[in-house]
């Protein structure tokens, strides 16, 4: 037989009821702001990047050992695919160095073969990225840097990456249509960076 504890539920007062609810409804909104400060954050360090892998990197066959590197950074390849430049595209992509002298041989030089072209995704990628490529010319950049190690042109500097957060959203709109962006949340994500970083 079940015995109910026949002790009359507690009765609150009005004002004790409206406050309890007052709690509650306060530490809800404490949590929910904590939390959206925290998205707010992640969101901001999340970035996109456009890397191209240019036709001496395909050629010289450095591709894997180069897309290596940003995921050895703990970073996403969310798209990638083989193509190749056209002559429009090239002036599009290169809108700011169009009527500079050197274009046409620029142009020559990334429609001359094919290109891998990739987005990034990671924690502050659009900059991290460009540091990892160094300066443009190679004979600059430092050891340990992609232009840096792997060659000595100013030209043939292996790797193009967004050099901005508007360059990045342009360009990987130029490159890539939104159905080819797979994007996913790695199963190692928690070992990357401490949550409140
Ligand atoms: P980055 O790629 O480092 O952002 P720029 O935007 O200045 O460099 O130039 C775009 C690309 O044009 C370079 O990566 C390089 O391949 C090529 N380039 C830059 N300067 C010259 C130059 N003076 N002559 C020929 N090609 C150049
Ligand atoms: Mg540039």
């Amino acid at each position: 037989m079940v015995h109910y504890n026949s002790a009359p539920l507690p009765r609150w007062s009005g004002d004790s009821h409206r406050r309890r609810y007052a709690d509650c409804f306060e530490r809800m909104l404490v949590l929910f702001l904590l939390l959206a400060d925290l998205m707010e954050r992640e969101s901001k360090l999340m970035q996109r990047t456009l890397v191209l892998l240019k036709p001496d990197c395909v050629q010289r066959r450095l591709m894997g050992r180069i897309i290596s590197r940003f995921e050895d950074k703990g970073y996403n390849l969310i798209a990638m695919k083989m193509m190749r430049i056209t002559p429009e595209l090239a002036r599009q992509h290169y809108a700011e160095h169009v009527e500079k002298a050197w274009y046409p041989t620029l142009e020559g030089f990334i429609t001359g073969g094919p290109v891998l072209a990739a987005v990034v995704e990671g924690i502050d990628a659009v900059d991290v990225v460009r540091s990892m490529l160094g300066p443009t010319n190679g004979r600059d950049a430092s050891a340990g840097t992609i232009r840096g190690d792997f060659g000595c042109s100013r030209q043939m500097n292996l790797v193009h990456a967004s050099d901005g957060l508007e360059a990045a959203a342009r360009e990987i709109d130029l490159y890539f249509d939104k159905r080819e962006i797979c994007e996913y949340d790695p199963t190692i994500s928690s070992w990357l960076k401490a949550v409140d970083e």
